[in-house]
């Protein structure tokens, strides 16, 4: 699932292969992404890419005249830069642009969802829309300070994935900060002490930039299928705990699993699973 250090890489490295580059044609093969109608698609044929930036989880393709395509990959999308066309049989294929010098940027979806979605958008229908202009700050490079941000009686662990409470983090990544932090992912945002609200910033600003510099180091183009993310405690229960040695536990939800150090983060305490307890009632 990329969150704000993968789709933060990519847009890096394509953008550095890309800008410049003129649109010979767009297409939107199979499942139709696009959820936008005016401009028209066509309205990029012939014009250059100006750079991929990133917002939240979103990339920002920049198109001369002022047009921007946002693209959100969900929970499975991938964009990728390829030398040679994609098969139209290409099950994966959201949208492709076709380059005139033979490479395509191409969105691609893997897994049986097809969530990922497009919006052409000229510059200023771009802030108006939603999904931007409802993002929270950014968590990386420079949040702001939590304390006011996270006031609320909702767990820490579903406030950080919150888009509209910060921008760019999400179900991995949140693991890791929350651990580095040594804070339960279930503690309250409105509980957090001072000292306790500058310590998940912290955390925030290094486990992101950690990710982001393990990309730069070990990434090049192309960008693969599934990216080598350096996560120690994501997915890591029933191994020891990079920190303290104790075991790393998690709580099972229908689609995700949240993993934590009882020893770390919970004084001990076991969390409740969620499917566990369903299914003993
Ligand atoms: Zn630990």
């Amino acid at each position: 699932m990329p969150e704000l250090p993968e789709v933060e890489i990519t847009a890096r490295l394509i953008s550095a292969a890309t800008e410049g580059a003129r649109v010979e044609s767009a297409l939107t093969p199979g499942i139709n992404a696009l959820r936008s109608f005016d401009p028209p698609l066509s309205a990029i044929d012939g014009r250059r890419l100006t750079g991929i930036t990133r917002r939240g989880k979103l990339f920002v393709v920049g198109i001369e005249g002022d047009l921007a395509l946002l693209i959100h990959l969900m929970s499975a999308g991938r964009l990728q830069l390829f030398d040679t066309r994609a098969s139209l049989r290409d099950r994966t294929s959201r949208l492709l642009l076709r380059l005139d010098d033979g490479r395509e940027l191409r969105l691609r979806e893997f897994g049986t969802k097809q969530a990922a979605w497009v919006k052409l958008l000229t510059a200023d229908a771009l802030e108006a829309e939603e999904t931007i202009a409802t993002l929270g700050p950014e968590a990386y490079p420079d949040p702001p300070p939590l304390g006011p941000l996270l006031d609320a009686p909702r767990p820490l662990h579903g406030l950080l994935r919150d888009q509209r409470v910060i921008a760019g983090i999400g179900r991995s990544w949140v693991d890791e900060i929350l651990h580095t932090a040594r804070l339960s992912p279930f503690k309250r945002g409105s509980e957090l002490s001072e000292e306790e609200a500058e310590r998940l910033r912290a955390a925030i600003v290094q486990e992101l930039g950690r990710a982001l510099a393990h990309y730069e180091e070990h990434l090049t183009l192309p960008i693969p299928d599934k990216l080598p993310m350096p996560l120690r405690v994501h997915r890591r229960n029933g191994e020891p705990c990079p920190r303290c040695g104790d075991q790393l536990e998690a709580v099972f939800y229908e689609d995700y699993v949240m993993c934590y150090c009882p020893t770390c983060q919970t004084e001990g305490k076991l969390l409740k699973d969620r499917r566990l307890s369903r299914l003993l009632k």
